[in-house]
């Protein structure tokens, strides 16, 4: 049997085990690492994005090397209103987090093309019958049950496009909700790369987990000859179905995901509950466990445990947003929720997406919230504090 020694092995190669690499690659040199992942690329298949706001100094600087584009502004639409606003906007690409990694990282640290089958706080075995002793384990290999929470879904897909022509386009739209709202809260997000390449991504806020990809990818074919673009060729394509979460049961999701390693990323619930976002978590986690993490197998399963349960409790405001949004509001007027969002101050929706919003500004967001019934809002607000919470995922994603 094959036995590999490291001081931190990372199981996945995503974005949070990534970021973890680059963070461990850059604050703790002296360690030696293996970042493990089943793809031969790492970072998947994605482009990330993220506010400007949502990052601090040190955070920047780590996703520096990944960041492809950065716009000084962006743009919402609604039916009864656009607005620009100062915020600026980056993205990452996964192909990006791949060169990233492999410029930081010895070629032995990395493992791809290797499955874990088996973890626990100091080992790991891979499907080759490889196995790793290391001085800690950290597992990021994705979220695996979604089962003990509730709530909605969040579904898109994504397509780069060459045009035959400039698009016209100066910022991102990060939301144009001015499409026909259908299967919930629905939106194209549009990131103009070059003057002859966006990015479009029909996006939905769903009670139902199904991606009827076909269906998605005509309507984005749709949105751009409506505005007069004509497609020369799509240059690539993501998808993604996504948990909204409502409510749940935090120790329940830790035991289901598994006791046996630290974790990271989505696996150990770090992303937005309402928007699934989980740049901004990921990198404040990796910096922090680089920096003042004890780094034994032990110790980094207490610290991701410990910061999984403080942000799930911090995450309960977004949670209650989550479920006025599906439980409270017909899908169809669910926009209007989002429309009167995008009138406050551009600060307070910064600090809302960076998921460090102050107690007025959660005032602020719920005062008056259209179009939910004052009674149907009351009603989610009651049931919400009981468990089992109200809203049930309704099945696992599912993909046409
Ligand atoms: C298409 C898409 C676009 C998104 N866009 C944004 C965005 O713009 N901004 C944002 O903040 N969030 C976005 N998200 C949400 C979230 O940030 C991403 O899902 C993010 O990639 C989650 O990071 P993660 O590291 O937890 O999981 P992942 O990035 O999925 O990483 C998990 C890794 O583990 C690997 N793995 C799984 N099982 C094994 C195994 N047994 N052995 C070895 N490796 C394994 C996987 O192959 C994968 O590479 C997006 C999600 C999707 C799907």
């Amino acid at each position: 049997m094959d036995v590999r020694r490291c001081d931190i092995a990372i199981l996945g190669g995503g974005l949070a085990g990534g970021l973890i690499a680059l963070a461990l690659a850059r604050h703790r040199p002296d360690l030696t690492l293996l970042l493990v992942e089943q793809d031969d690329r790492l970072g998947g298949n994605h482009v990330w994005s993220f506010f400007s706001t949502d990052t601090d100094k040190p955070a920047s600087d780590l996703l520096a090397p990944i960041v492809t584009a950065t716009w000084s502004d962006y743009e919402v639409r609604f039916p009864d209103q656009t607005r620009t606003l100062d915020t600026s906007y980056c993205t990452m690409t996964s192909s990006r987090l791949d060169e990233a990694l492999r410029a930081a990282l010895p070629v032995d640290a990395i493992l791809a093309g290797q499955s874990v089958t088996t973890c626990s706080e100091e080992a790991a075995t891979l499907g080759d019958g490889t196995l790793i002793k290391a001085g800690g384990v950290i597992d990021a290999r994705g979220i695996r049950d979604f089962g003990h929470f509730t709530g909605g879904w969040q579904k898109f897909v994504g397509q780069k496009l060459k045009l035959t022509a400039p698009h016209g386009l100066i910022r991102p739209i990060v939301m144009d909700a001015t499409v026909e709202q259908i299967d919930g809260y629905r939106f194209m997000y549009a990131l103009p790369f070059a003057p002859d390449i966006v990015f479009l991504e029909d996006t939905y806020y769903s009670d139902s987990p199904v991606l009827d990809q076909p269906l998605l990818r005509s309507r984005i074919r749709d949105y751009a000859a409506a505005k007069g673009w004509q497609v020369e060729c799509v240059l690539s394509e993501e998808h993604g179905v996504l948990p909204v979460v409502a409510g749940g049961n935090f120790d329940e999701f830790w035991k289901a995901g598994g006791h046996a390693a630290a974790r990271a990323g989505s696996r150990a619930g770090l992303f937005h509950a309402l928007t699934s976002y989980s740049v901004p978590d990921a990198v404040r986690f990796a910096l922090s466990l680089a920096q003042e993490a004890a780094l034994d197998g032990v110790s980094l399963k207490a610290f991701s445990m410990g910061w999984a349960k403080r942000h799930w409790q911090a995450q309960t405001y977004y949670r209650t947003l989550s479920a006025l949004l599906f439980a409270a509001a017909a899908p169809e007027k669910r926009y209007h929720m989002l429309q009167r969002f995008y009138r406050l101050d551009p600060r307070l929706i910064e600090r809302f997406y960076s998921g460090r919003s102050t107690p007025f500004d959660k005032f602020r967001i719920l005062a008056g919230i259209p179009p939910v019934p004052i009674s149907s809002a009351l009603g989610v607000l009651t049931r919400l504090g009981k468990q089992p919470a109200p809203l049930q995922f309704t099945g696992k994603p599912e993909l046409s």
